[in-house]
């Protein structure tokens, strides 16, 4: 930063002192004569001249573009008497940096870093600036778009990637925009795009396919091909809100419809989604309510080896007690416990209610079963549950009791569960199972860089497995990779004797898990028949596994 520059002014706007500082700032060469002539010294001549005429002071801020870089003094005039004579004391401080610092404070304050398009604070200015006007209204349209499957693209390739991707599609977004138009990055993958003025409805969903299209290409990033797509919810004014708060909403809203029916395509929002959001905020509500007053049980499910009908662990299954007093299973909450943030309590509440049973369990099950918690994928990756869960495992006196069933979700590349929290449970004796597998994000050859113990066949192969050569093929693959990892293959879902056939009689397959054998049961139904342990097993055992039939008897029922 230059020192402050002086100089002093006679009323013809002449200079009778100018230090170097001052010189510098106004581009003059030794005295005011040689001075090649600049707009910066025309105009201090000119102000000079004016103010001492008018006797006023003043403060300027005075802008300099040099070669370099631009300049900005903050300058103050002041008439002063000396000798006699009515002369202007002016002095500039250098106050560049500190407007480099306040533009780049208006920026952030306004415009995202990473796209350079305008924040959400600008979007809803610009919008709610459009409903204030005063001529009659013309309509425009609000469309909230969110790339697909975001996240499996940022953990997969890396958060550079995921960054570069982002640039890319604002980029193809704001191609073809009007002066009218605004593109806004909201947040995270969210983006809103104003259209202003529309003319018909037509006319947006002719837009909208044609951006979803120019989105659909590959992206080449860093030597990499990229598929993305983009869900798109629109709202229009005034037909779907007369606020910012409300067509944003129902752009939301029609953008969630997308998600659900397959993604990927873009959707208008009507009054049927938004009956169907109360609902789902309803379903929000009793799930919280449910939590905290900590409605929930777990019923276990056997995993049997199908060479000796022994028990050889159980499953931990929660189930929510609702408003009613109706038992729900998982595959109504669980997603949205997860969105919500509400599972990792849910899980410590699934491990309460181990420890509180943990002698029925033995009694019932054997005191060397092991004990299967499912985790969420979401949570395996995120050290701080992981590291807390880690501990309510080791404070229970048994962790080597316990195995953890993730989805392989959680293994995919360039996430921390692999090589962070994996040791953790490992030194602990926890053990890891990979769920459902083969429905998951992972390809068989993804197997190799995984360590776990134990490797669960999704039901979905299992079904019918007798007829279906295809998931024949692929059974035969995962059990060959699985042999050579040293893991455990169990297959779930075995509900007809057939598919338990086939297992023991073309495979190597040791354990299954299956309604054939036991549906999920709560430890309270079992209580009142005493030698419960020793009798399920000795009756899977005693059996020829041909007249083994499945018993649903101890089942659990969802009763009121
Ligand atoms: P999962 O871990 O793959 O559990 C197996 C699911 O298949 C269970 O459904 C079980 O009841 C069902 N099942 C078992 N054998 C058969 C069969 O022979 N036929 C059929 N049709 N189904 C069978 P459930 O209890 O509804 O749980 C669904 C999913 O919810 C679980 O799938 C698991 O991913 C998740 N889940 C359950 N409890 C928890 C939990 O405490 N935390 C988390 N994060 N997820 C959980
Ligand atoms: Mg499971
Ligand atoms: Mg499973």
């Amino acid at each position: 930063m230059l020192p402050t520059g002086v100089t002093v002014q006679d009323e013809q706007g002449r200079f009778l002192l100018v230090n170097d500082a001052a010189a510098a700032q106004l581009g003059m060469a030794g005295s005011e004569a040689e001075s090649p002539a600049s707009k910066e010294l025309d105009h201090r001549r000119t102000t000079g001249m004016e103010l001492l005429r008018t006797g006023s002071h003043a403060v300027a801020e005075e802008c300099v573009n040099s070669d370099q870089a631009r300049q900005v003094f903050l300058t103050t005039h002041r008439p002063v008497r000396i000798a006699d004579r009515n002369l202007l004391l002016s002095s500039s401080a250098d106050i560049s940096e500190q407007k480099a610092l306040e533009d780049q404070l208006f920026r952030s304050a306004y415009y995202d870093e990473l796209t350079g398009l305008p924040n959400r604070g600008v979007i809803e200015h610009r919008v709610n600036s459009l409903l204030k006007r005063d001529e009659p209204h013309g309509s425009f349209a609000l469309a909230f778009l969110d790339i697909d499957n975001f996240k499996h693209i940022n953990d997969y390739y890396g958060h550079p990637l995921g960054d570069a991707l982002l640039i890319e599609v604002a980029k193809r977004l704001g191609m073809d925009l009007r002066e009218t138009d605004m593109l806004s990055r909201i947040s995270g993958d969210e983006f809103l795009l104003l259209l202003n003025p529309i003319q018909s409805e037509q006319e947006v969903a002719e837009y909208i396919r044609f951006t979803l299209e120019r989105l659909r290409a590959p992206y080449f990033i860093d030597g990499s091909e990229i598929f993305a797509s983009t869900s798109i919810g629109i709202s229009l004014y005034p037909e779907h809100g007369r606020s910012y708060d409300l067509l944003r909403q129902n752009a939301d809203i029609a953008m969630y419809r997308v998600k659900n029916d397959g993604k990927g395509s873009a959707a208008f929002f009507d009054s049927g989604m938004e009956r169907e959001a109360l609902a789902r905020m309803k379903v929000e509500q009793s799930l919280r309510l449910a939590i905290l007053e900590k409605r929930f049980c777990c019923a276990f499910q056997t995993k049997v080896d199908i060479r000796t009908q022994d028990i050889k662990g159980i499953e931990a299954l929660v189930r929510l007690r609702d408003d009613e007093g109706v038992i729900q299973a998982p595959g109504t909450f669980i997603n949205l416990a997860v969105e919500l943030g509400l599972i990792d309590e849910l899980t410590h509440l699934v491990l309460a209610e181990i420890v509180k049973s943990i002698d029925l369990i033995n009694e019932t099950f054997g005191p060397d079963a092991s004990i299967s918690i499912n985790v969420a994928a979401k949570q395996a990756c995120n050290p701080e549950f992981m590291r807390a869960f880690a501990l309510a495992l080791e404070a229970t006196g048994y962790p080597e009791r316990f195995m953890i069933e993730v989805t392989e979700d959680a293994f995919v590349t360039k996430n921390h569960f692999q090589d962070e929290i994996l040791p953790i449970f490992r030194k602990l004796g926890v053990r890891i199972s990979i769920d459902d597998f083969g429905t998951g994000y992972s390809s068989l050859s993804a197997l190799a860089d995984i360590t776990a113990d134990e490797i669960k066949i999704d039901r979905s192969f299992i079904t019918d497995i007798h007829k279906r050569p295809r998931s024949q093929g692929i059974l035969r693959a995962i059990e060959s990779l699985s042999e050579a990892l040293g893991m455990t293959v169990i297959a779930e879902g075995i509900e007809t004797f057939e598919e338990l056939a086939y297992l023991q009689a073309a495979t190597k397959i040791r354990y299954a898990q299956g309604y054939y054998f036991s549906r999920p049961i709560f430890l309270e139904e079992l209580r009142p028949s005493i030698p419960v342990a020793s009798e399920a097993r000795a009756s899977l055992a005693s059996r020829p596994p041909q007249e083994n039939r499945p018993t649903h008897a101890r089942g659990e029922r969802y009763r009121r």
